[in-house]
């Protein structure tokens, strides 16, 4: 304090027998002397006595109050100091609930009123009274506070009824459907039920009570409601008959006759149109690099059958080349004309093609035919080969005007019947002929 600074030379003026180091202190309630004590083992002793000049003096003097620091602007007489902190209002008290807080008396009414936990309030939701420190639990939970739905639907109520609400009444509230066991909001719910997979639908041929997942409809109409319009199973034979599934073993029984002879007519056509197809097939041409190879089966069946019927056996046909002239390769094997019952006649026949308007005519290309040894050491095969230059003035090779079906140009004493028994020529029931090109 600024009061002692001055006091301190006046002390030492009047009592000579005072040594330097005295200090003084002035304290609200007086002012005191202390001076060493040499008659104590201590290094110091403390003599304490009143001085009431300079009590009144340092009482005059003006000091600041102690919680300057704090804000308080208070500036008087040191005399006046306790008066002031008794109202000062940064000066600290302890909290008349006796909460056991000290607080500035400027905090006071704050926490009064609060935060001192045993302040008493009353709720305004219940009206019941808490000491603070339970109020402080009872905020947010009292039962009687009116709240929103926490599901964002709208409505407002008393805390005791939320649960209730958001459970049972919320129309935004989660539930499973009962059938297909997914999560909705409520208010979807239903418009869901009118998709949910495993909502039970009655079957649309009232067949039975019990209603069925809607997603199983389809197969339960398809295939098991008894009561289901279904096609005979011969329908496909040309049986027009229909029933509920439920009588169409009883008609099955009764119709056995009438569905056989549908089956057998179905046969026919289907062997018919097997008959048909492998035709198409077979007019497929084949298009060559100038060479066609002609395995022909079978072959003691088709000789004996050309003994007897003298037939002529024709290859599928096939181009020369990519846009070249279409022919066909043809065979009697018991011979014909001058060959006939005595050898192998092997012809070509020249064929009206897609591009016989820009190819060369006559037909001039020199052509070959061969029968092979089918001798499975190659060293040792001896196929047969024969080969002509087309004449241009025969008919043969002119520029076909229409597919007629005449006799093709080549060999009717090719390979004689003799020698095509012995080596390999036959083998596997079959025989393989080359047709082959000089293609320029
Ligand atoms: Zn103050
Ligand atoms: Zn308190
Ligand atoms: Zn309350
Ligand atoms: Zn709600
Ligand atoms: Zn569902
Ligand atoms: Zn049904
Ligand atoms: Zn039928």
């Amino acid at each position: 304090m600024s009061s002692s600074a001055r006091a301190s030379p006046r002390m030492s003026s009047r009592n000579s027998s005072r040594k330097a180091s005295t200090t003084s202190l002035a304290t609200p309630n007086g002012s005191y002397r202390f001076a060493p004590n040499s008659s104590t083992d201590s290094a110091v002793q403390l003599w304490i006595y009143p001085d009431s000049d300079l009590q009144a003096e340092v009482m005059n003097s003006h000091v600041r109050c102690k919680y300057y620091k704090e804000g308080c602007r208070w500036v008087d007489k040191l005399h006046n100091l306790q008066a002031h902190l008794d109202v000062c209002r940064y000066d600290t008290v302890p909290c008349p609930n006796q909460c056991s807080d000290v607080l500035s008396r400027l905090s006071l009414d704050d926490h009064l009123e609060f935060s001192c936990l045993k302040r008493i309030v009353i709720c305004e939701f219940c009206n019941q009274e808490f000491p603070g420190d339970a109020f402080d639990m009872h905020v947010g939970n009292c039962q009687y506070e009116v709240v929103w739905c926490e599901n964002k639907c709208g409505a407002k109520l008393e805390r005791r009824y939320l649960n209730n609400h958001m459970r049972n009444e919320c129309h935004k509230r989660t539930i499973k459907c009962p059938y297909c066991s997914k999560e909705f909001v409520y208010e979807t719910l239903q418009t869901h039920q009118y998709q949910c997979p495993r909502y039970p639908v009655p079957c649309p041929n009232r067949c039975d009570p019990t209603k069925i997942p809607r997603e199983e409809m389809d197969i339960h109409v398809q295939e098991l409601c008894p009561s289901a319009t279904v096609s005979c199973q011969f329908k496909h034979a040309g049986c027009t008959h229909k029933s509920p599934r439920y009588s169409m073993d009883r008609h099955i029984d009764e119709n056995t006759k009438s569905h056989l002879q549908l089956m057998c007519e179905l046969v026919q056509k289907q062997q018919s149109q097997i008959t048909q197809l492998c035709n198409a097939l077979y007019s497929v041409t084949q298009v060559t690099d100038g060479t066609f190879i002609w395995k022909i089966t079978d072959y003691k069946q088709k000789f004996i059958e050309s003994i007897y019927k003298n037939t002529e056996i024709v290859s599928e046909p096939f181009y020369s080349t990519r846009f070249g002239y279409k022919m066909a390769a043809s065979v009697f094997l018991n011979g014909n004309g001058s060959g006939e019952g005595k050898y192998l006649s092997v012809y070509i026949k020249i064929l009206q093609g897609e591009y016989d308007n820009i190819l060369e005519w006559p037909f001039l290309l020199p052509i070959s035919f061969t029968v092979f040894d089918q001798n499975s050491d190659s060293e040792k095969r001896a196929n047969i080969t024969e080969s002509f230059v087309p004449d241009p003035t025969w008919k043969h090779f002119q520029k076909p005007v229409k597919d007629v079906d005449q006799l093709g140009f080549g060999y009717p004493k090719f390979v004689s019947n003799e020698v095509m028994k012995t080596r390999d020529y036959i083998k596997g029931d079959s025989i393989i002929l080359r047709v082959k090109m000089m293609i320029f």
